[in-house]
């Protein structure tokens, strides 16, 4: 959503046709939907929100930025109009070894985990 609305700014027009939206972790149904009202032409990312609830599982003493309702940035661009493209796990390997700076360690004695 900010780099969307940053560039929306940037560009003095809220239509961003022809660009796409490049990430680490697959948007969110909002994010992707924001770049279709944009009438941006994709997405493009590299982990998938399935790699990232796996890495979640396998680091539990973690907290995460990043927690996603689970509709698909596929799905979502699927349903909407203009019709994104979308590109999924590409430099996927690269974007993993990136993944865990979007994590800290959790607090001692646990808690909530941000959203
Ligand atoms: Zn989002």
């Amino acid at each position: 959503m900010e780099a969307i609305r940053a560039a929306a700014e940037r560009t003095g027009s809220r239509y961003l046709t022809g660009a796409y939206l490049l990430t680490t972790l697959e948007p969110c149904p909002m994010c992707t939907a924001a770049a279709i009202w944009a009438k941006m032409r994709g997405v493009v990312f590299g982990v998938t929100q399935l790699d990232a609830r796996q890495w979640a599982a396998e680091h539990p003493d973690r907290t995460f930025t990043w927690r996603q309702i689970g509709i698909r940035a596929r799905d979502v661009a699927r349903a909407g109009h203009p019709r994104l493209d979308v590109h999924e796990e590409v430099c996927r390997e690269e974007c993993l070894e990136l993944f865990p700076l979007t994590a800290r360690h959790a607090p001692v004695g646990g808690g909530a985990k941000s959203g």
